[in-house]
């Protein structure tokens, strides 16, 4: 593929405070649009009913400069171009692994804006590795102040566990306890009742440890609740969308990576791409191969 205007573009300023400064979003994207005129390519589609069909997308490098320049390289720049970004509904995965978990944050067409990996201190269990993924993602949100968000994890079984707990916290007649990270302070909600479910999917002999983060995440969405957060619902993501936060679970890796550090490692590149645009399945690049199409 082109990689046009790759090299040139980055190493601009050094200076954050002066690369915050930015041209207005209508400016932006007449640049990008007339930038990808240059810097795209031909994919073939398969598309409804066994149809093909032919779609120019940017080359990868054009897209990542279209998300760097929206997003940021530099936690400065994602920090204020997220709090510039008050009506984008952001995009929230999670996944957990044998090895650990992972998040990325994506703006509302899916555009990687932060993606983190985490090697797991004690392994447990991929259900418990995967709550601490949904534990790190809301800090992140709470930290980038990301108030407005669709949640997904990876495990069904996560889901509904997380859902029906978040649903039920307050429905027992349990009295207030004791915030074990606040002494003084009483919680209101009750994550025990529901203690059963975690039996039910085999992770019985996780109980504590579930339950104490289960503990910490209503305890941390509560609190954010009062700042504006608007709803906890998390939601299952299909594996087939979520591959690239699966191989970030399984990289094995402590990494936080924005936009420039996501283009360095090719292969979750290639995947975040495949993923946005949704193209490059095996089938669609076997026909790519027999159009003679160009290929990415
Ligand atoms: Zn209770």
């Amino acid at each position: 593929m082109s990689t046009d205007g790759c090299q040139t573009d980055q190493p601009e300023q050094q200076d954050s405070s002066t690369r915050i400064q930015r041209l207005p979003m209508k400016q932006r994207w007449a640049n990008y649009r007339r930038e990808i005129k240059e810097n795209r390519i031909k994919v073939v589609k398969l598309i409804a009913g066994g149809f093909v069909k032919h779609v120019y997308i940017p080359t990868r490098c054009q897209w990542l400069k279209m998300c760097r320049g929206e997003w940021g390289a530099t936690e400065e720049e994602t920090a204020a171009f997220i709090k510039d970004a008050t009506t984008e509904l952001f995009n929230i995965e999670v996944c957990g692994s044998h090895q650990g978990y992972a998040v990325i944050i994506r703006d509302s067409v899916r555009n990687p804006i932060l993606a983190i990996s985490r090697v797991a201190e004690d392994y447990v269990s991929p259900f418990y590795h995967e709550l601490q993924g949904v534990s790190l993602a809301l800090k992140l949100a709470m930290k980038y102040k990301i108030f407005s968000f669709s949640f997904y994890c990876i495990s069904e079984d996560i889901a509904e566990y997380v859902t029906l707990s978040w649903a039920s916290k307050r429905r027992c007649d349990c009295p207030p306890r004791d915030n074990p990270r606040n002494p003084g302070e009483k919680l209101d909600y009750c994550v025990r009742c529901l203690s059963y479910t975690i039996d039910e999917i085999d992770e019985g002999s996780n109980a504590d440890k579930i339950l104490s983060l289960i503990n910490e995440i209503f305890s941390d969405a509560l609190q954010f609740e009062r700042h504006g957060y608007q709803w906890f619902d998390l939601w299952p993501a299909t594996e087939l969308c979520a591959k690239a936060v699966q191989h970030l679970a399984n990289s094995g890796i402590d990494q936080d990576l924005r936009v420039d550090e996501i283009e360095e490692d090719e292969e979750l590149a290639e995947i975040l791409y495949k993923e946005v645009f949704s193209h490059g399945t095996e089938q669609e690049v076997m026909l790519q191969r027999n159009s003679g199409a160009e290929c990415s």
